[in-house]
């Protein structure tokens, strides 16, 4: 009897053979580590009716049910199935998801549970070249480890200061672990270096002073334990959830086309390029005469779904400018406007930009030149933009830039 079994078939679901091959360890799946106790109840069931009542907690959040006999190997997996628990994911496929507790933890940013779920249900034992190991956390505490997994999904806020709402009062300095607040002159200074996006500060700010600048996830790849460690690439950061799909979705296709058999994730990235895989990944196929009959709105919206927030809209505060600003906000309120201050703007333009940044309360990047006008007149001269056009642009406009 034992010669009609496939091995290899029943490893695909979670069967693993034991030393002695009359006995198989099954392993469950539990998407991002959830059971209930009912569930659990069930589970000491049919460890004892299956098995020798010893029940294994993998590294991944599922159990297994060692010491089962093969000729019992269709009646536990029905069993296991008929209590929301089938047997899980071995081999070269997608193994079973795991989570952080997430907003049943303070500390969490986002819906861990949520999104693992959804990527259980979307790609859990997909066949692969080689095995994919996934993990979502809720903020850079890092608890699901995502910096150990193939795809790692974290949780990431960026805070920004009010500074007019700010009284000094000093208490994020004080939470901030990473030493990257400071107080001057009773005003908070961020340091961006040090930040690792925590959100800590924002949520013990008593004055609203300080808020989300911008949120979402960041994602690592590529890491494996095991013989040959390798240590996860930071792909991108503060993604929103359509782009952790997209980028999951195309890290699988290329995964399935350019690996080579049981190559891992992380091998085949080195093996391609970081650069080459981050290109494969981000870059949609897209021709510009698909836009050439689009309207602006629709354009706006796939540069926007592709790149928020990687993307800024460069703005004048001119009339047209307006306008986009206005169809880009409805598509992602979020979206950053870049403004350019060469403080030869109209009274009238720098007046509507502070209008609409407080009516509209715009995420709004000012940038200017570090040299004042009167100090650029006294170094170069009354009216460079005459005289040498090239220079007045190039303190004004290139080197702000840069
Ligand atoms: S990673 Fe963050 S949100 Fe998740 S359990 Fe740890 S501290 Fe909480
Ligand atoms: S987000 Fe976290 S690490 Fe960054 S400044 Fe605030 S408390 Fe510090
Ligand atoms: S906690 Fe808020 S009010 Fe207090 S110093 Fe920090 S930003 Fe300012």
């Amino acid at each position: 009897m034992s010669s009609k079994i496939d091995l290899k078939k029943l490893k695909h679901g979670g069967f693993l053979v034991q030393s002695d091959p009359s006995f198989f360890t099954i392993r469950t799946r539990i998407p991002a580590g959830q059971i209930t106790s009912k569930q659990m109840a069930s589970l000491a069931e049919i460890s004892e009716k299956y098995g020798h009542g010893a029940i294994h907690l993998t590294t991944r959040q599922g159990f297994q049910i060692p010491w089962v006999n093969f000729k019992s190997l269709n009646d536990i997996a029905d069993e296991l199935g008929d209590i929301g628990l089938p047997p899980g994911s071995c081999g070269p496929r997608v193994r079973n998801v795991m989570s952080c507790v997430g907003f049943e933890c303070q500390n969490a940013l986002v819906d861990t549970y949520k999104i693992a779920e959804t990527i259980d249900e979307k790609y859990f034992g997909m066949e692969l070249p080689g095995k994919i190991k996934i993990a979502v956390t809720g903020c850079p505490n890092s608890c699901a480890k995502p910096q150990l997994n193939d795809i790692g999904i974290m949780g990431a806020v960026k805070p920004r200061v009010i500074l007019e709402k700010c009284d000094g009062c000093a208490l994020c300095e004080k939470i901030c672990k990473e030493d990257a607040i400071g107080i001057v002159d009773k005003k908070v200074i961020v340091d961006y270096e040090k930040c690792i996006y925590c959100g800590a500060c924002i949520q013990i700010c008593p004055k609203d002073a300080k808020v989300a600048d911008i949120s979402g996830y960041t994602i690592f790849v590529g890491v494996n334990v095991g013989r040959h460690p390798r240590f996860a690439d930071k792909l991108t950061e503060f993604v929103d959830e359509s782009i952790v799909f997209k980028i999951i979705d195309r890290s699988m296709n290329l995964f399935k086309d350019e690996a080579k058999p049981l190559e891992r994730f992380g091998a085949m990235i080195d093996r391609i390029g970081l650069d080459e895989f981050k290109k494969a990944v981000f870059t949609e196929e897209i021709d510009s005469k698909e836009f050439e009959d689009k309207e602006p709105q629709e354009t706006l919206k796939w540069a926007i779904e592709q790149f928020h927030p990687r993307i800024r809209l460069a703005s004048s505060f001119g009339p047209e400018d307006i306008v986009l600003i206005h169809m880009a906000r409805k598509i992602q309120p979020e979206i950053e406007i870049f403004f350019l201050d060469t403080s030869y703007h109209f009274k009238e333009t720098i007046e509507l930009k502070d209008r609409l940044k407080n009516e509209w309360n715009l995420n709004l990047l000012e940038l200017s030149s570090e040299m004042s006008i009167e100090a650029q007149n006294e170094k170069y001269g009354e009216k460079l933009y005459e005289s040498d056009p090239n220079q007045c642009c190039n303190i004004r406009k290139v080197e702000p830039l840069e």
